[in-house]
């Protein structure tokens, strides 16, 4: 049996006990997540969010891409969210390679180069990773000012989000 075949049994079991058809479409807690695909990390059990209760946008990296700015400025001004999060963590795969190598394997495997992706946003520090997430909406002239966007690394081996200061400088500030 395929991986897919298995979860799909599993997803007969939640559906015969499911309880919650009748949630809205605007987040309840009004919070939007961007986050990291990485498996280890079940952002609504690291949140104690539930359904209904968050936008949770997630791609390799934890990156504020273009489409993840699309994500955030729906999620803001079409379903109401109020504070944006960005989540990496630690043993990210992402600090494993360079951008060029990968891109270089893949047109050396294929034969071919692509106009898309142009990057993949590997990164070779966490925290100023984060900084620089942060700064792509803050920055963003569609980004509403009112809302707080904070950054975090999520420690795989504790399970605790720790925060990253938006500005170096700042830092005992945006942990008090
Ligand atoms: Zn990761």
């Amino acid at each position: 049996m395929s991986v897919i075949d298995e979860v799909l049994k599993n997803n007969e079991a939640y559906a015969k006990s499911f309880s919650q058809g009748g949630l809205v479409m605007p987040p309840a807690k009004k919070l939007a997540v961007v986050a990291c695909m990485d498996a280890r990390l079940v952002v609504s059990r690291l949140l104690g969010t539930r359904e209904g209760d968050a936008h949770v946008i997630r791609n390799a990296g934890g990156i504020v891409t273009e489409d993840a700015l699309r994500s955030l400025l729906i999620s803001h001004y079409l379903l109401g969210t109020q504070e944006f999060m960005i989540i990496n963590h630690t043993d990210c795969g992402m600090l494993t390679f360079q951008d060029h190598e990968l891109h270089a394997r893949l047109q050396k495997e294929t034969g071919t180069d692509v106009l898309a992706p142009q990057r993949f946003y590997a990164f070779a520090d966490l925290e100023t990773n984060v900084r620089h997430q942060i700064q792509k909406i803050r920055a963003h002239p569609w980004a509403p000012k009112n809302v707080p966007v904070r950054g975090f690394i999520y420690d795989v081996k504790t399970g605790r989000l720790r925060e990253v200061a938006a500005h170096p400088k700042s830092r005992d500030a945006a942990q008090a």
